[in-house]
């Protein structure tokens, strides 16, 4: 069976058990706020907030607001937080962020905050932070679909600070509900508890804004085009792109402040899309040779997208041109493609949009207990009403 990613033993007992075992769902994620890196400094505050240190003597604290640690004090037990309305605030500073579910700072000299929250819940804030709420709701659904099964198939990324996810781009953007819109809670909610499925697993469903018109060789390397060759990504502001890199600032990106030349750039590699997978650049100080990850890593600030690109010198300026397609890694859903299947007159739903970024997946509901029922074939309606 696919691995929860919460063993039960996390659901902290009694008091969280209506949390933990919601019908059709699966039991809370735990993610760590980065947003508010340690609970020194951080506020809590709720209507008719209460505290416990195991999840099942709760205590109200009358004045309604607290801070999350005392400064200088290091707590040596789990504090937990709840509230009657179900929502909680963190400030520190300027920061304000409310989260559904439970607040939990651990114990120790460093403590971390993490919020023990609803799948459903944390997807209504993790589908508008990834995908703009005003695109076509089945573009939507089908994000809703790959963010949730890449929360459960991913598994725990952050065991070591007791989270499964953490709320940045590491894992999947999730700001707390100040983000949530009706378009995407209605994505969220026609597509309850669905998750991609592989071989038995949950699918660690990638997703990305623009696959340049083809996909990553992790998806099959398919193209993401129509028959007469125009890429369903074609709209994304970043789909053909081009950047002008002047020597001093290719160099700086390298990490070498020397004033100095590039001599030569040599393409080393490319995978089955076309994809640059090692790329050497020898300077005046000497060579490096660069995977295609860190490339965009190392160059994404001077302008370079993704790595389906190609390199070429300026003859007059001594400049690097580089043009290239898409934007970000290009494996699992692309995001503008989505949207451009979703439009007229294309008209795909979710599953006929799933099933060509996910080409070997199929699509199953979690039951009560949050295991995944039988897998259904992903055949969609390429004419969503
Ligand atoms: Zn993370
Ligand atoms: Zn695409």
């Amino acid at each position: 069976m696919p691995a929860r990613l919460i063993p039960p033993v996390l659901c902290l007992a009694a008091a969280l058990t209506a949390v933990c075992r919601l019908p059709g769902g699966a039991a809370p994620v735990r993610v760590l706020l980065t947003a508010f890196v340690s609970a020194e400094g951080v506020s809590i505050s709720a209507a008719a907030l209460e505290i416990s240190t195991d999840g099942k003597a709760w205590r109200p604290l009358q004045s309604g607001s607290a801070r999350l640690i005392e400064p200088g004090w290091t707590p040596s037990s789990p504090a937990l937080f709840r509230s009657a309305d179900g929502t909680l605030t963190l400030t520190r500073g300027p920061l304000t962020r409310s989260y559904r579910g439970i607040i939990e700072v651990s114990a120790g000299p460093s403590p971390s905050i993490v919020n023990v929250v609803e799948l459903e819940d944390y997807l209504r804030s993790v589908v508008p932070s990834e995908m703009p709420s005003s695109w076509p709701v089945e573009a939507l659904k089908a994000q809703a679909v790959a963010a949730r099964s890449y929360a459960l198939g991913s598994g725990p990324r952050h065991r070591s600070q007791r989270a499964d996810l953490c709320d940045a781009t590491h894992c999947q953007v999730y700001r707390g509900t100040a983000s949530e819109t009706p378009a995407t809670d209605r994505a969220v909610l026609e597509t309850r508890g669905m998750v991609l499925m592989k071989r038995g697993r949950i699918v660690a469903a990638q997703f990305c804004a623009d696959c340049g018109g083809i996909s990553a060789p992790a998806s099959g390397s398919r193209a993401d085009a129509l028959e007469d060759g125009t890429h369903f990504c074609e709209a994304g502001p970043y789909h053909r792109w081009s950047a002008r890199i002047t020597q001093p600032d290719l160099l700086k990106a390298l990490g070498e402040e020397r004033p100095g030349t590039v001599r030569r750039i040599r393409i080393e590699a490319r995978d089955e899309s076309g994809r640059i997978t090692s790329i050497t650049i020898e300077h005046d100080f000497g060579r490096v040779t660069l995977t295609g990850p860190e490339m965009r890593a190392k160059l994404g600030p001077a302008g370079i997208r993704s790595a389906l690109c190609r390199f070429e010198a300026d003859p007059d300026t001594g400049d690097i041109l580089v043009s290239g397609l898409g934007y970000g890694h290009g494996a699992g859903l692309c995001q503008w493609g989505a949207r451009g299947r979703a439009l007229p007159p294309h008209g795909h739903d979710f599953r006929a949009i799933l099933a060509h970024y996910f080409p070997e997946a199929g699509l199953a509901t979690l039951d009560a207990s949050g295991r995944p029922g039988s897998t259904e074939p992903l055949s969609g309606s390429q004419r969503a009403p």
